[in-house]
């Protein structure tokens, strides 16, 4: 049994892609380093896909990202130089960022206006060559179906007609080579039938290039695998983990007999271990159907981390895990156990503990289990919500606040580095997180907003914080995985039931209340994020887990409610990237999605909960979004005003909206009469008593200056505003 792995890690074991990145937009890594930095990095990739592995793809090893890759070797951008390739990453001439399907990880979205002809292509292709970190092996790329439907800045219209010009141009790239290695996931959503017949046409105009493709598809099944078959490609990869249903094609309708089936039976999104056996099981029941079978991961490597070498995790735990370098070995064990080899390895790999789990809780259970209707919905509707708490609040038209965090200076991480190595004491540590929180509250107060916040000075990531809080859940040592570029995070391991410990924030939350007579926001991650940045346990369904979190929730705002705070938000920024890619599965998804907000929400009607959301894309899921039955929902709206407009206007949208006037993600300092305009345009279609004014996110990333200046004109229009509309 061959096996073919694609995908894995570029990050390196210590993260040193970020180091040599990061080190030379500082200047402190030349250029010859850089490259030759990551030109060291790739053979250690690559040697790690040989130790273990028959097939893999080159070319994977990007200075950013896959998709600036692809519009450089087309042709679409050009750059002669490592900065000006940088310059499209992060720089004035920077490509918006945006969520790869539904995971965590960020792309640069190319613009288009024409894809460039065959022989400026031929030309694009060296230029990039020469800059880039190329090894000899399958070339990798984007198809072009998937990066047409990712790119942007073309009009509907175009689609085809640029389609079938990338088909010719992609021929271009594909010619020097045997064989090529060609990523489709986009083929696992929703596609029509025009859409198939396209893709059968650019594959028919790629293969007049005569060469061997290997397609992959991934994170979900396709569903116009018979069309699929026709193409004319070598290997066709499916993702049998979270594609089940490819599996119950294969079974009803055969695969290819000239193509070969390249199954992903090994899982390139979560980290518990592949069941060897049963992998080996259903390679032998494919092999009736498609003589010609690989084996491969199921998805790409790099939403894992690179191994669980070094990390001290309870060893019953540890037991179970497996990150990329694991799954590589796990191909190797598939391979050869198909083969009837290596029962003492399998074994061997195997947990011990499959019958006893040991992180159950029985209140836990027993807590979800009594859980009734009832206790998804709050006891008093909005509409009468909504005069409560203006009563208790008392706040003024327009009223602003902020999302959460406030600058992390270097001086708050190093604190809370010195507190985790102990060069800190807890008593220091937490005396050091009041002050900064007693000069935030007068920063706050001095600015004249009137919903304040703690500032989460105690926080290193929003996810990570609550993961080290809670029962159940345990964060890794160096479990890095990229989001976008050089920037990684660690996703938290959920593998028992969920609990709270005690209260988690409270103490901070309430200490700022303390301090002020304005009101204070408690700040809570939300289910559905947590679940969606760490990587969750296989063995009950996702809806408990939330549930069980969401629990954890009620119990913290029923604590912030004894301790008179009157305002929560609860952080949902992955709400949408969490959905499902085929709109069929939404119900099931948003369904339990929205229940578990509702239930952490489920508290008294004097308490108004705020969600919080980086976006604005609603058009498709604003009926689930009202669903989730909150007061306040904060949005971006600095780039989307136009989006808002429209899906406000359209659904009469009744809750209070607190708009994003402030794009936090750049270090422009927005002018008051920019805000204005915002808040105008949106004003013309909701009430002007259901809007609030904030920034578009929280303000970690951002620097004292840029806020002071910021805040201090989102306050000055706000002021503009309230006279302008008090008659
Ligand atoms: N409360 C969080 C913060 O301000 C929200 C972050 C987010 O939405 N990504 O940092
Ligand atoms: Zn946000």
């Amino acid at each position: 049994m061959e096996t073919y792995a694609y995908g894995f890690p570029r990050l390196g074991t210590n993260r040193e892609y970020k180091k040599l990145i990061e080190g030379f937009w500082r200047g402190k890594v030349s250029e010859e380093e850089l490259r030759s930095g990551l030109e060291n990095l790739e053979e250690g990739r690559i040697a790690l896909y040989q130790k273990y592995v028959d097939y893999f793809p080159s070319g994977e090893m990007t200075l950013y990202d896959p998709m600036l890759d692809m519009a450089l070797m087309l042709g679409i951008y050009t750059c002669e130089n490592f900065d000006q390739y940088f310059d499209l990453c992060r720089g004035k001439n920077a490509l918006e960022l945006t969520k790869w399907f539904n995971t965590n990880y960020h792309y640069l979205v190319p613009e288009i206006s024409s894809i460039p002809k065959p022989s400026k292509v031929r030309s694009a292709k060296k230029k990039f060559d020469k800059l880039c970190i190329q090894k000899q092996g399958i070339p990798y790329l984007v198809g072009p179906f998937t990066f047409l439907k990712l790119s942007k800045g073309y009009e509907k219209e175009k689609f085809e007609q640029h389609l079938i010009s990338l088909a010719h141009a992609y021929t271009e790239l594909i010619k020097g080579h045997d064989m090529v290695h060609l990523d489709e996931p986009a083929f696992v959503q929703d596609i029509t039938d025009h859409e198939k017949e396209l893709i059968q046409r650019a594959y028919e105009i790629m293969n007049q290039a005569h060469k061997d493709i290997f397609l992959f598809t991934y994170y979900d099944s396709v569903d116009f695998l018979e069309e699929v078959y026709q193409l004319p490609v070598k290997g066709i990869g499916l993702d049998l983990i979270y594609g089940s249903k490819n599996l119950d094609f294969i079974k009803e309708h055969g695969f290819p007999e000239t193509k070969i089936l390249i199954a992903g039976l090994v899982d390139g999104r979560n980290v518990w271990r592949t069941n060897i056996e049963e992998a080996v099981e259903i390679l032998n029941e494919l092999s009736l159907y498609a003589p010609d079978l690989m084996v491969s991961n199921a998805s790409p490597l790099y939403h894992l981390p690179v191994t669980i070498e070094g990390e001290q995790l309870d060893p019953r735990l540890l037991e179970k895990l497996s990150f990329a370098q694991e799954r590589l070995y796990e191909l190797q064990l598939i391979g050869q156990a198909y083969e009837g080899e290596l029962g003492k390895e399998v074994q061997a790999w195997s947990s011990t503990d499959d019958t006893n789990y040991f992180a159950v809780d029985k209140k836990v259970g027993h807590r979800l289990k009594k859980l009734q209707e009832t206790d998804f919905t709050r006891s008093v509707p909005y509409t009468e919500r909504v005069e409560i708490q203006k009563k208790v609040l008392n706040l003024p038209l327009f009223p602003t606040t902020t999302i959460g965090s406030y600058p992390q200076t270097k001086e708050v991480r190093k604190a809370r580095a010195g507190f985790k190595t102990g060069r800190m004491s807890k008593d220091n540590y937490d005396a050091f997180v009041r002050e900064k929180i007693s000069d935030l509250i007068s920063f706050q107060e001095d600015s004249g907003l009137d919903v304040l916040v703690h500032g989460e000075f105690e926080r290193s990531d929003m996810v990570e914080f609550f993961a080290q809080k809670l029962n159940g859940i345990v964060t890794t040592k160096n479990g890095w995985i990229i989001s976008y570029g050089t920037r990684g995070y660690r996703p938290p391991i959920i593998h028992g039931d969920i609990s709270r410990q005690e209260p988690m924030t409270v103490k901070e939350v309430t200490y700022a209340q303390s301090l002020t007579d304005k009101p204070v926001k408690g700040m809570l991650t939300g289910p559905v994020t947590i679940i969606a940045w760490s990587y969750v346990r296989d063995d009950i369904p996702v809806d408990e887990v939330a549930y069980s979190i969401a629990l954890c929730h009620q119990d913290e705002i029923k604590d912030y409610e004894e301790n008179g705070i009157q305002i929560v938000q609860i952080d949902e920024p992955a709400f949408r990237e969490k959905a499902p890619l085929k709109k069929r599965d939404w119900d099931i998804y948003f369904d339990w999605a929205v229940k578990a907000f509702r239930l952490a929400s489920n508290t008294k009607p004097e308490t108004q909960i705020h969600t919080h959301m980086c976006y604005s894309e609603f058009s498709e899921i604003i009926d689930y979004i009202v669903d989730m039955d909150f007061d306040v929902i904060s949005i971006e709206a600095a780039r989307s005003r136009a989006d808002i407009i429209q899906v406000f206007s359209k659904t009469g949208f009744s809750r209070q909206i607190g708009l994003g006037v402030w794009d936090i993600h750049s270090p422009a300092v927005p002018r008051a009469s920019q805000m204005e305009a915002i808040v105008e345009e949106v004003a013309k279609v909701v009430p002007i008593e259901n809007i609030w004014i904030n920034p578009d996110c929280g303000l970690k990333t951002r620097k004292w200056e840029e806020t002071k200046a910021s805040l201090k004109n989102l306050v000055k229009a706000t002021q503009r505003l309230r006279k302008k509309y008090a008659s």
